[in-house]
């Protein structure tokens, strides 16, 4: 047996599709081995690793409407699946309406990573630890797909079926994510805990995405979704119950921490443990309710 010490690449046909209708037709009639690419930062990783060996590289960068970011005051914000997370970062109009997506993608590894990585990929890589899948899920994202039967629109809270697996059908392409006008005087924060603060994915990762809410019995109503601690990312739905119906207050913010860290179902793994893991839950959730909490007030 060989021992590749510098692993390379395996052989594929890389494929440049002109329509969207091209690329699903011809990702249907390959489901076995061709795979849509964006940046390529999972899909070539994985191929080198030796875990993903397709014959066919589908490129939909370049297709119709996947490099818009456009955002309008009564739709909200629409971001085309080859728009990279620096350009995420960058728009005026992400860090006025949605500046919890982009510090989510701050904390993607690097700025040379960035230029490549898209959230679209990030969202159908469908790792527990995707760094921006919780402010998309918080944002309440809605996925644009295009497949063989036309063009479809699926809510991200029902995408994610375990970890790298999503509804896709062979043939599917997200096209772009869309989210929209976040509730008016939302505040959030995204804390995420790795072995370094540079280039690492997540051992524990908290979304936290507050709004005033006269509706409901605190007034204020809470997401909370939590990265790298359940086979898909978890939204702590009792968590966020108990914010909405008690008075938000250090003892409250406690209580919900100590439900979120009871939700997630970590694993043992050589990054960290799985009771680690639960311990951190409880700790970042306190500390990023509170952050949103003292945000909320101002
Ligand atoms: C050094 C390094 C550091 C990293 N650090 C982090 C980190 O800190 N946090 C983090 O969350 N991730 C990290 N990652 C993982 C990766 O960079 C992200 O998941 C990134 O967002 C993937 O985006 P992409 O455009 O490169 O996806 P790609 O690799 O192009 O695709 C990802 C997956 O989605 C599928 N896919 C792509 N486009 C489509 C489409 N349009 N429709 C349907 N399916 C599609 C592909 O087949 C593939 O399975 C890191 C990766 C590397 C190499």
């Amino acid at each position: 047996m060989t021992t590749h010490t510098h692993p390379t690449l395996p052989e594929f046909d890389y494929i440049q599709p002109k329509t969207l209708a091209e690329a699903s037709q011809f990702l249907a009639q390959h489901p076995d081995e061709a795979r849509p690419f964006l940046g390529g930062t999972d899909v070539f990783v994985r191929m080198r690793d030796g875990f993903l060996t397709p014959k066919f590289l589908v490129d939909v960068k370049n297709l119709d409407g996947t490099n818009d970011l456009r955002f309008d005051p009564q739709a909200g914000l629409t971001l085309g699946a080859a728009v990279n997370m620096n350009r995420v970062i960058a728009s005026p109009d992400v860090q006025e309406h949605y500046p919890l997506l982009a510090e989510a993608c701050r904390l993607v590894a690097s700025y040379q990573l960035r230029t490549r990585a898209t959230v679209v990929g990030n969202i159908c890589n469908a790792s527990p630890a995707g760094d921006t899948i919780g402010a998309c899920l918080a944002l309440d994202g809605v996925l644009h797909v295009h497949g063989t039967g036309g063009l479809r629109r699926e809510p991200l809270a029902t995408f994610f079926l375990g970890p790298g697996k999503t509804t896709l059908k062979p043939g599917d392409i997200v096209t772009a994510v869309s989210f929209p006008v976040p509730p008016k005087g939302c505040a959030g924060a995204y804390l995420k805990l790795g072995r370094n603060k540079l280039s690492d994915l997540s051992l524990v990762g908290v979304t936290v995405l507050g709004s005033p809410d006269p509706g409901l019995p605190s007034r204020f109503r809470f997401r909370i979704v939590l990265a790298s601690v359940a086979p898909v990312p978890l939204v702590a739905a009792q968590a966020e119950a108990v914010l909405a119906e008690r008075a938000v207050a250090p003892e409250s913010i406690r209580q919900a921490a100590q439900l979120a860290s009871e939700a997630s179902t970590p694993i043992d793994d050589v990054r960290a443990s799985a009771r680690y893991r639960k311990l951190m839950v409880r700790n970042l959730t306190e500390m990023a309710l509170t952050e949103v909490w003292k945000k909320l007030q101002k």
